[in-house]
């Protein structure tokens, strides 16, 4: 067995029954090793209360979250800064200070969907609430316009770039494969790299390009929510093993997943690592051997000769006890993609199963 701090997952959504992305952290938790959990903008300014009270309260794995910079944060599925009424940077600032305790910096979604006709504003906004509050902003890159170079710009040290090594226009990397020097600009000062897998935002081919020429990833998160749970993306362990698969080393893997989200949530000492007076966020992991095919969100195969199976999850000195995943929200079909992992028996489950 491989035993690790509980896994810090830096990017996921868990505001269930009230927002389009949520899922149930708990059921998801126990099966996985992912003993802290950073949602990022499910919540919004409107809406943060009632994840503080229904959510976070009565989680047993830890919750944590970055306040959407739209005030309705992630209820729909895309749009919310579309509206600049919603981008309030006075009530963001003022709950964000209120609840310092569980949100730990701002959350901004900047690709052609979200901001809808608003262009960079939205962004302009995160970033003063960022300086106004002294926390750090993550920033969700996709399908521009705008383009990646607008929004480095408004980058500094210590923020998040996450989807860093999504495939749609706004990539880090150009046509052949190529880093951009504004990007080893941005990540030589200090900017984050963060992957946010999700369901559209990991490509197996910016992935290679870029450990291809030495550039890691500082964190691997999942981006799970209630379209990527049900894959290719599954759950944080199979987003690592995909790593694994593209060869990277397995103390490599295990840092960007505990000890690196620690640092970059300001909470090293705290959690992701084991280490005496720290909490007892233990997780326990087999490694699978045999042959596995990861998918990317393109349904890019690669395969690969190792699986992270975790076996055991520890919080605060408990063991967390193995149950269902909730419910499917209504809006949630399986797409055709999804249909055929299950049926080909590439998913986590199968690939436990079977041996
Ligand atoms: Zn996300």
């Amino acid at each position: 067995m491989i035993v690790t701090p509980g896994l810090v997952d830096m990017h996921t959504h868990v505001y269930r029954n009230a927002t389009f992305w949520g899922i149930h952290a708990d059921p998801v938790a126990a099966r996985t090793g992912v003993t802290t959990w950073l949602d990022v903008g499910s919540a919004g300014s409107y809406n943060f209360q009632g994840f503080r009270e229904w959510i976070a309260k009565p989680s047993m794995a830890r919750l944590y979250a970055l306040l959407n910079i739209s005030s309705i944060g992630l209820t729909a599925r895309t749009w919310e800064l579309a509206n600049l009424n919603y981008c309030d940077v006075d009530l963001c600032t003022k709950m964000i200070e209120a609840n310092a305790d569980l949100i730990l910096g701002v959350k901004v979604r900047i690709d052609r969907l979200t901001t809808g006709g608003s262009g960079i504003e939205p962004l302009r906004r995160a970033r003063e609430v960022a300086d106004r509050v002294q926390r750090p902003m993550m920033v969700h890159i996709g399908g521009g316009p705008p383009s990646l170079d607008e929004v480095l710009v408004h980058m500094r040290p210590g923020d998040i770039l996450t989807h860093c090594f999504t495939g749609h226009n706004m990539r880090i990397v150009d046509d052949a494969g190529r880093i951009s020097d504004a990007v080893k600009q941005a990540w030589g000062a200090g900017i984050v790299m963060d992957i946010g897998h999700g369901a559209g935002s990991f490509s197996f081919e910016t992935a290679q390009s870029m450990i291809g020429a030495g550039y890691l990833p500082d964190v691997i998160s999942s981006d799970i929510h209630q379209l990527s749970i049900h894959g290719p993306l599954f759950e944080l362990p199979t987003c690592m093993s995909k790593f694994l698969a593209l060869g990277v080393s397995l103390v490599d893997v295990i840092r960007a997943a505990t000890v690196r989200p620690a640092q970059v949530m300001g909470m090293a000492n705290h959690i992701g690592a084991l280490r005496v007076g720290a909490p007892a966020d233990v997780a326990m992991f087999e490694m699978l051997e045999g042959d596995f095919s990861f998918y990317d969100v393109h349904m890019n195969r690669r395969n690969g000769r190792q699986f992270l199976r975790n076996t055991l999850t520890i919080v605060n000195g408990r063991e967390m006890a193995r149950q269902p995943d909730g419910q499917a929200a209504p809006w949630i079909d399986l797409s055709e993609d999804q249909r055929n992992l299950i049926k080909w028996g590439h998913t986590p489950a199968a690939f436990g199963a079977c041996l």
